[in-house]
Order: C-alpha cells, then sequence, then structure tokens
C-alpha cells in the first residue's frame, strides 16, 4: 500500500436524497470522516450551503447510501453527476 497516503482523509463517502428538488438536484455528495457528526452539523446549517438551503425550505434528506473512501473518491462520485444512478430510491422498481 502506498505508505505516503494521509490516514486523517480515510472516511465515509455518502450520498444524500432529498425529498424534493432545489435547484435542479435532488442528491448530495459529501464526504465525512465522521457521517453521523457532518449529518449533525447540515441539520444545524453547518457544513453545507445546498443542506442548509434545503433546511430553510423544509425539505426532508437523508443518506441512502455510503461507501468507505477517501476525497478522491468523493470528487470521482460528484463528477460523473450520476448520482441519480447510485441513489435506491431514485431507482426503486415500481
Ligand atoms: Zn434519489
Amino acid at each position: 500500500m502506498n505508505q505516503s497516503q494521509n490516514p486523517t482523509l480515510s472516511g465515509t463517502v455518502y450520498l444524500i436524497h432529498l425529498s424534493e428538488k432545489m435547484h435542479h438536484s435532488q442528491h448530495y455528495i459529501g464526504w465525512a470522516a465522521n457521517v453521523e457528526g457532518r449529518m449533525h452539523h447540515h441539520r444545524h446549517n453547518r457544513g453545507s450551503r445546498f443542506l442548509a438551503a434545503a433546511n430553510e425550505r423544509g425539505i426532508r434528506y437523508e443518506i441512502v447510501r455510503q461507501w468507505p473512501g477517501d476525497k478522491h473518491l468523493e470528487r470521482q462520485l460528484k463528477n460523473r453527476k450520476k448520482a441519480r444512478l447510485l441513489c435506491p430510491i431514485c431507482n426503486k422498481v415500481h
């Protein structure tokens, strides 16, 4: 393994599904070393302007998927702009 890798960068990439679209998006991908702590921040309008705006509008949201990984993985998933395809709620068979 790459010993130069910074161990503090290991954590969890998470996908959030919003109950309504906001700014043409219904998903948020983020990274945190401590996802529960980060969600607490999100609920209190800290950490993400996008989710703070969702809070203001009364839009509900929840984590629907998590992947162990670092910020590099977060960037990869964000760049794909296919959060919807990764979302189990949006891909539920009706
Ligand atoms: Zn979704």
